[in-house]
């Protein structure tokens, strides 16, 4: 199969593109679009043969979960049984948005999507390109990040052409994304609002609108079962192993500088994932292509935005061995660090 990846600079003028998109899903075809967090790969949420193809695509485990995106509150309703009041609440506030709502489903919702679970997450992006696609489509798009599973998701569409070429007929290439990381997931279907995969929505965030929000215990390193399938599995990992230094940012550059000698000492060529300020030092120690510049300490946006193209870059380079370095976590900071854990396999040293 021939991959198209068709640039959409202006929905309006370009109805015609997004149009045969919306062709493509109804035909129970695979499209992958831009959102705010990563790039989806796209099918009719409500066809279980169209998502069967989204598992063979990226090579997906059956038992994980697709999230059905939607266009508008009408949509919601079509796949929901209820709406309770920590939904109705968070609806409000943050969408459409980087946000996940997980509800109870109703039975137009296949079974084949949810793993067999009876509820099923809801999603309405913010991103212009994606909700005028679910619009042409009709119907609630099932998506999960565009990359082969496994893999750092893909924020960029050269890095789905990547992933992809050859596996579906049409890439939709918005431009880069603008978070960087999967969407905030709160399971509302308990007393308690319940993060179970943190994202651009932050704890703070929800914790300002619902007064109180729990963390799912398998975010904190307590070793159970997470509620969220996918949480489970490998993820985010570059081709070589990372190891991630933990500590006050101020440790940083001293804690770089030893570990990067060290490993060079035992024949190592190591790759750094660091602040501009550890990249900086270490420039007359380590090669440029190998130092991978996530932005300034602290600025947690542009870090988000870039940390899943800077690890798949790594892919080709020529380092063995990978350091990255963690951070608090505070606001954003607490998704960028699960997403560093899980590259990182929860190989860390504290610095
Ligand atoms: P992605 O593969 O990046 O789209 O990630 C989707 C995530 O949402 C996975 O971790 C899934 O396990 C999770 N998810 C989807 N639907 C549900 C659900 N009904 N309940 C809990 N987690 C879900
Ligand atoms: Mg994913």
């Amino acid at each position: 199969m021939k991959t198209e990846v068709l640039a959409i600079k202006d929905i309006k003028k370009q109805s015609d593109d997004i149009a045969r998109a919306g062709k493509i899903l109804r035909g129970g075809g695979l499209v992958a679009f831009p959102t705010e967090t990563v790039y989806g790969l796209g099918a009719d949420g409500l066809d279980a043969e169209a998502c069967a193809k989204i598992y063979e695509a990226k090579g997906r485990p059956s038992d994980n979960p697709l999230i059905l995106h939607v266009a508008d509150r009408a949509m919601v309703d079509e796949i929901t049984r209820e709406i309770p009041d920590i939904a109705e609440k968070l609806l409000a506030a943050f969408c459409p948005g980087p946000i996940t709502l997980i509800l109870e489903r109703k039975d137009i919702v296949p079974d084949r999507i949810t793993g067999g679970l009876s509820t099923v997450g809801v999603r309405m992006p913010e991103n212009e390109v994606a909700r005028a696609m679910i619009r042409a489509a009709g119907v609630p798009i099932a998506a999960p990040s565009a990359n082969i599973s496994g893999r750092p998701s893909p924020t960029t569409a050269a890095s789905v052409l990547r992933d992809m070429d050859g596996r579906i007929p049409l890439i939709l290439d918005g431009g880069p994304c603008r978070f960087g990381v999967e969407s905030t997931i709160v399971d509302c279907t308990g007393p308690v609002a319940t993060i179970l995969r943190p994202g651009a929505i932050t704890r703070e965030m929800l914790t300002e609108v619902l007064g109180g929000v729990k963390l799912d215990p398998a975010l904190v390193g307590a070793k159970v079962v997470p509620k969220a399938p996918g949480m489970k599995y490998k993820h985010y990992a570059p081709n070589a192993p990372m190891t991630l230094l933990e500590g006050g940012p101020e440790k940083m550059v001293p804690a770089f500088r030893r570990q990067v000698r060290q490993l060079q000492a035992e024949g190592h060529r190591v790759g750094v994932l660091a602040s501009h300020e550890v990249c900086t030092a270490l420039q007359d120690s380590v090669p440029a292509p190998l130092l991978a510049d996530y932005g300034a300490q602290g600025d947690l946006l542009t870090i988000a935005s870039r940390i899943y193209e800077l690890l798949i870059a790594f892919n080709d380079t020529e380092a063995d061995v990978l350091l990255g370095e963690g951070m608090s976590d505070a606001g954003l900071g607490l998704a960028i660090m699960n997403r560093l854990h899980k590259a990182s396999g929860f190989h860390s040293i504290a610095i």
